[in-house]
C-alpha cells in the first residue's frame, strides 16, 4: 500500500483525528478506536512500515523506547494490574492495518481476558529440537 493512503500515516500527518496520547520524533501512540480495555493504545513508528520486519534497524530502538514510555504513562494514569502487549503480523494473524502497530491493552484482575497464547492452539507434531534446528539454521 502507498503510505499516502495508509490510515495510520494519515493519523501521523493529522489528516484523520485520533486521541493521541504520546508523540516524539519517531513514534506516535493513540487510543484504539475500538478499545478492548480502558486505555487500549497503539504505538506506531511514524515511518511507514508494514510489519516489524520492514522497520529499518535504526528505528527499532526508538519504537520500543516509545512503547516503554507509553506503558509507564498508562501504569501511572490508570493503575492496571498488568498489560497485554502484542503485534498482529500478517493477515492470517489478524493484521487489518498494514502499518506496524503495537497494541498495549491494560489488564485488571477479573477482567475476563486471557493470556496472549490463547489466540492459537496449533501445537507442532515435530519434536521441539527439530524445529529449533531449522530456526537456528536460518540465522
Ligand atoms: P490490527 O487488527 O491491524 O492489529 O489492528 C488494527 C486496529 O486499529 C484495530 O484494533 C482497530 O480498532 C484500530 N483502528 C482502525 N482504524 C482506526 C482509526 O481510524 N483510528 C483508530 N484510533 N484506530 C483504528
Ligand atoms: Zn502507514
Amino acid at each position: 500500500m502507498n503510505s499516502g493512503q495508509c490510515i495510520f500515516c494519515r493519523i501521523v500527518k493529522g489528516e484523520i483525528p485520533a486521541e493521541k496520547v504520546y508523540e516524539d520524533d519517531h513514534a506516535l501512540a493513540f487510543l484504539d478506536i475500538l478499545p478492548r480495555s480502558p486505555g487500549h493504545v497503539m504505538v506506531i513508528p511514524k515511518t511507514h512500515a508494514k510489519t516489524f520486519l520492514d522497520l529499518p534497524e535504526n528505528l527499532i530502538g526508538p519504537f520500543f523506547l516509545a512503547a516503554q514510555k507509553v506503558l509507564g504513562m498508562l501504569k501511572k494514569a490508570l493503575a492496571p494490574d498488568g498489560f497485554t502487549l502484542g503485534i498482529n503480523h500478517g493477515k492470517v494473524s489478524g493484521q487489518e492495518v498494514d502499518h506496524l502497530h503495537l497494541h498495549i491493552m491494560p489488564r485488571w484482575r477479573g477482567d475476563g481476558g486471557h493470556p496472549l497464547q490463547s489466540v492459537i492452539s496449533n501445537p507442532p507434531s515435530e519434536e521441539l529440537r527439530i524445529i529449533a534446528d531449522r530456526i537456528r539454521g536460518a540465522q
